[in-house]
């Protein structure tokens, strides 16, 4: 769409609006953005869900779309691996990747808005609003209606197009939903498990009291503790947890006793790190944890919801984020290739973007039963040690499920999706039948047969779920 002169409004300046405006912005369009929070750059305000966030390739890819990868880097914590933690207090560093350059940031989620806000707000034509609370959108006549937070005041505003970028709970897909002027599919699907945040605070001048450059991880199979290190030399513990099932859960954990009691029993090592758990565990909100899926996720050429609006996700691949940052990233494609509609670019962005977002909905939930529990079983481990051994020894040939998720930006989610589910069942299937054998008893020709066996193991998986109908 060559006309700039188009007036485009985003709703909602998160992390998915922000990136937006800047890159919409950058490409001269006037844009407004208005935001319900106040100003997270002015004010003392929690930057919304989650303190720190895991950024990878994906999420770096569109840093380096807008210019500002430079700009990164300095609030990122590289973390190499999983720091697995089992209950005893023992410690097995399981790296992401067998390649050295490939690894996940740790990045505080308010640094990275404010540096999106201060970016966008560098161009003339881009303004942001903030306090303002969007009520709904007549995406008829492509307006929408908003309530100004200190006045009550409400008021209209109209654009050429509306993208919504208002998270999870977005108020646009709502009224997509209530509008009832077209067929709208929507699902929302909440895991039985919510997430409290703690923490554990910096050691003397900012030093870290556990390993810095890790995601910590404390999988017990019905719930787990993960850590992410912060710049100031804390971590943020984030405590997944069932609502109501289970010998401990949200519901019943109502004392200090029993959180004590709790952390001692699965966390201890944790827990001898955190003594500020109690005042945080019951400061601390329990929040719940779901999945939306809806489509069509445009009305003809007028709005478009975008990232955690158009497909919120569990948190368990670390890639909430960073697949709204490919989102834009993916709009940024279609809007190169010169369609003179808008109806056109919403379209084609989404039959091609959507396939990739219920697959990173789908794998999240997978990851969500690994770190809890697969990751401490045999098998699993043999796997992750069989495919870190291939990653290193055979850097160009093989890339486990993981891997090209995260570090392979060049491959959609859904073909990293079918290709590693392949090779996971072929690896698990081959270990279980004795057909391969230990990495450890492996020189590098025995490896490199064992790699060519996953191979051609792996094209059948995909053959015979193709065959199943499990490609659709
Ligand atoms: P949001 O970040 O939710 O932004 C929406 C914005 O819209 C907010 O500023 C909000 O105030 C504003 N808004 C909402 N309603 C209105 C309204 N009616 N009017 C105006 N403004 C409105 N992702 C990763 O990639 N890596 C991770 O490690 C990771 N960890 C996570 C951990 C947890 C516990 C959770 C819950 C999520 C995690 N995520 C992670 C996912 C990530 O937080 C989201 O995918 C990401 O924030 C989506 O960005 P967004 O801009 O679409 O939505």
């Amino acid at each position: 769409m060559k006309n700039t002169q188009q007036n485009i409004l985003i709703i909602g300046a998160g992390l998915c609006g922000s990136l937006l405006a800047l890159r919409l912005g950058q490409r001269g369009y006037k844009v407004n953005l208005i935001e319900m929070r106040p100003d997270l750059r002015k004010t003392d305000i929690s930057a919304g869900r989650s303190i720190n966030l895991a950024l990878s390739d994906r999420g770096i890819k569109a840093m380096n779309l807008v210019g500002i990868q430079d700009k990164i880097e300095p609030l990122c914590i590289p973390m190499n691996g999983r720091l697995l933690h089992d209950v005893e207090g023992n410690t097995t560093l399981a790296p992401y990747s067998g390649r050295e350059h490939e690894y996940i940031n740790s990045i505080s989620r308010g640094m990275l808005n404010a540096l999106l806000l201060d970016e966008a707000e560098k161009h003339d034509n881009v303004n942001i609003y903030f306090n303002r609370k969007c009520e709904s959108v007549d995406f008829e006549n492509t307006t929408a209606r908003f309530t100004e937070f200190d006045t009550k005041k409400e008021f209209i505003e109209d654009a050429d197009i509306i993208i919504a970028t208002d998270g999870a709970g977005s108020a646009m897909r709502q009224s997509y939903y209530l509008g009832h002027k077209f067929l709208f599919s929507f699902s929302q699907d909440y895991l039985s498990h919510g997430y409290k945040e703690l923490s554990i605070l910096p050691g003397e001048n900012g030093s870290y009291k556990t390993y810095k450059n890790a995601l910590h991880i404390w999988g017990r199979e019905a719930f787990m503790l993960i850590a992410l290190p912060n710049l100031d030399g804390s971590f943020t513990v984030t405590l997944f947890l069932s609502y109501d099932e289970g010998e401990y859960n949200f519901n019943n954990l109502t004392t200090e006793e029993r959180v004590l009691e709790f952390f001692t029993k699965y966390f201890k090592d944790a827990l001898d790190l955190m003594p500020n758990l109690i005042d945080d565990f019951f400061t601390n909100p329990t929040a719940p944890l779901g999945t939306v899926k809806c489509s069509p996720w445009h009305y003809k050429g007028n709005t478009l919801l975008m990232g955690d609006a158009a497909h919120a996700i569990v948190p368990f691949y670390g890639q909430g984020m960073n697949a709204s940052f490919e989102d834009v990233v993916e709009f940024d494609k279609v809007l190169d290739e010169g369609h003179d509609n808008w109806e056109t670019i919403f379209k084609v962005y989404e039959n091609s973007r959507k396939q990739d977002t219920d697959a990173i909905a789908d794998l999240a939930i997978d990851n969500f039963h690994e770190m809890k529990g697969h990751v401490n079983h045999p098998n699993f481990r043999e796997k992750r040690d069989l495919e870190m051994a291939f990653e290193k020894t055979f850097p160009n040939d093989y890339s486990s499920k993981y891997s090209l998720v995260t570090f392979n930006e060049e491959v959609s989610y859904r073909d990293a999706m079918l290709r590693g589910r392949a090779q996971d069942k072929a690896i698990l299937n081959m270990l279980a039948d004795g057909v391969i054998t230990k990495t450890k008893d492996l020189s590098t020709e025995e490896l490199l047969v064992t790699l060519e066996k996953v191979k051609v193991e792996t094209d059948i998986v995909l053959e015979d779920d193709k065959i199943a109908g499990l490609h659709k």
